[in-house]
């Protein structure tokens, strides 16, 4: 941190700041310089707290020079993270990894149909949920443990990847017994003791930013499933709120390259809750590709109509097929590709 002095900040004031360093136990660097003098804080382990000068006078500002995240940073971690998923796909590099199904898992006959339909279309991940966190508590909440069997059968006849959110401390360790990614959703992006949970399991987690949540607040909550020494972090841009009703969220496709400026986590993007609308998700999917995604999460369902969850938003796999053809030759311009089941 450089702690700025005013113009006119007597040496007294310099000294009193240099003291409260001191006794915070790091080094006080003083920079005399022609108009102002600015001390440099020197020997933090963590960031360093504003607030313990917010009490003395003569200090204009304090100004942070490293992120309040360290193991997430890119200055500390500056290659890209690759996490290989089970199915040989992996999330990082030059692959785009495309994960896709129904919101939740309705049945054990529909998810294994949605299954092989997107295996077919090139996804290399399954996604539905088994405990879904609905806004409302009269609305269909998930099949629970059942789910996840199905999910499991899915797999075995798909050779797709699992992925399902883990809802509650409480069912980290049988969710992560059928899941091959730990989905934390939006809701509980700062669940910390959820967070820590999925972390110490050492699981791929799918890390969901909250809709009102800043891009600085993902990165922290990463640093929580990363601090419990599991690196497998895949950060997901799903829309934040915006001013305009016209769509449910505003994707942010900007939090793509910021993350990647900021992090070498891979970060996702999630076209069908991004805009709550399933005439909206190709186009956005093939932008999210375009921006720079290391892979996509798309609701696809074969009757979108009839889906108990998230319908608006979920497209058909036939819709599906053609979004993947087009996102193909997109990420070809880029110098990527979708990556591709065995
Ligand atoms: C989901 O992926 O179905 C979901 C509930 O997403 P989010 O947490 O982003 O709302
Ligand atoms: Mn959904």
């Amino acid at each position: 941190m450089l702690l700025v002095m005013e113009r006119d900040a007597t040496a007294a004031q310099v000294e009193a700041a240099v003291r409260r360093i001191g006794e915070m136990g790091l080094e006080a660097r003083v920079l005399a310089g022609p108009v102002r003098t600015t001390i440099a804080v020197l020997g933090s382990s963590g960031s360093v707290d504003a607030a313990r000068f917010a009490d003395l006078a003569g200090i204009r500002e304090a100004v942070p020079v490293s992120e309040p995240y360290r193991q997430a940073s890119r200055e500390v971690h500056p290659e890209n993270t690759v996490i290989a998923l089970p199915g040989g796909a992996s999330v990082g590099g030059d692959e785009v990894v495309v994960m896709a199904g129904p919101c939740a898992v309705e049945s054990e006959a529909l998810i294994l149909e949605t299954a092989r339909l997107v295996r077919d279309a090139g996804a290399t991940v399954l996604r539905g949920g088994a405990f879904k966190p609905r806004t409302s508590p009269y609305s269909f909440q998930g099949l629970g443990e059942p789910a996840l069997h199905w999910l499991a059968r899915a797999r075995a006849e798909t050779g797709l990847a699992v992925a399902t959110e883990v809802l509650e401390v409480e069912s980290v360790e049988l969710v992560a017994r059928y899941a091959d990614i730990l989905q934390v959703g939006a809701r509980n992006m700062q669940n910390f003791p959820l967070l820590r949970a999925v972390g110490r399991t050492g699981k791929p987690v799918l890390l969901k930013r909250g809709y009102a949540a800043t891009v600085t607040e993902l990165l922290l909550a990463a640093e929580y499933v990363l601090a419990e020494g599991n690196p497998h972090v895949i950060l997901c841009e799903r829309g934040v709120r915006g001013f305009d009703g016209a769509s449910r969220f505003l994707l942010d496709l900007n939090a793509i390259s910021q993350v990647h400026r900021l992090s070498h986590l891979p970060i996702i993007a999630d076209p069908s809750h991004g805009t709550g609308q399933r005439s909206a998700v190709p186009a956005m999917a093939r932008a999210a590709v375009a921006a720079g995604a290391d892979g996509l999460l798309v609701e696809v369902h074969p009757a979108p109509e009839r889906a108990l969850s998230d319908g608006l938003q979920t497209i058909t796999p036939a819709k599906f097929s053609e979004m993947m053809r087009q996102c193909r030759a997109i990420a070809k311009v880029i110098g990527r590709r979708i990556a591709e089941g065995q």
